[in-house]
């Protein structure tokens, strides 16, 4: 792997490269395309440095990981979504301004018709035989963003409502009800 970062001539990837491995615990692919989705929406959207971020990642392998460590999107502060669709798709946007109702994001996914001419790479991604990460990080840094197929989404903000906060009457905890229920979730679904 450090014979392929040695290739790399682009500083700023080299300095994510650097925060995602000891987050995610190694460079893998998946982290490795987060990072170039994130490049390009940086590109298309504008984003600066320190810009409030949100995404949804269209899965949980390793994609939602450079999000969380590169701009500081987790699930916690509601910059982060993850779908277990078990794609490689993620939807980006900048944080509204006072009063929208909508805000422009992009969605991009590793697009199957172009990684076709890497055969290399597109043999992981189609899972065709066992292909070691380096050399699908290896096809990923020569295809740049030509793997990837883009479009601008309308992505709605989300309305805060006030908190509906209840004592759950079979357990007694306190709980946030979403559609007036008196019982909370984790007692509806063991009853
Ligand atoms: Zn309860």
């Amino acid at each position: 792997m450090d014979e392929i970062i040695a290739k790399i001539d682009d500083s700023e990837i080299l300095c994510q490269i650097d925060k995602i491995v000891p987050f995610h615990g190694y460079l893998s692919t998946g982290a490795f395309i987060g990072l170039q989705m994130l490049k390009i929406a940086r590109e298309l959207l504008d984003i600066k440095e320190g810009d409030r971020v949100f995404v949804t990642c269209e899965t949980l392998n390793c994609l939602p990981d450079p999000f969380q460590i590169l701009c500081g999107c987790t699930v916690g502060n509601k910059g982060l979504k993850v779908l277990d669709y078990d794609k490689m798709a993620v939807t980006i946007n900048k944080g509204a301004e006072p009063g929208q109702d909508h805000v422009k994001g992009v969605r991009i996914f590793l697009d199957p018709a172009k990684t076709a001419q890497y055969p290399v790479f597109h043999a992981w991604y189609m899972n065709e035989r066992k292909v070691p990460h380096e050399e699908a990080i290896s096809e990923l840094i020569k295809a740049g963003d030509n793997v990837y197929t883009w479009k601008f989404v309308d992505v709605p903000v989300p309305i805060k409502a006030k908190k509906d906060v209840r004592i759950c009457t079979d357990c007694g905890e306190s709980f946030v009800s979403k559609d007036g229920s008196a019982i909370c979730k984790g007692c509806s679904e063991n009853l």
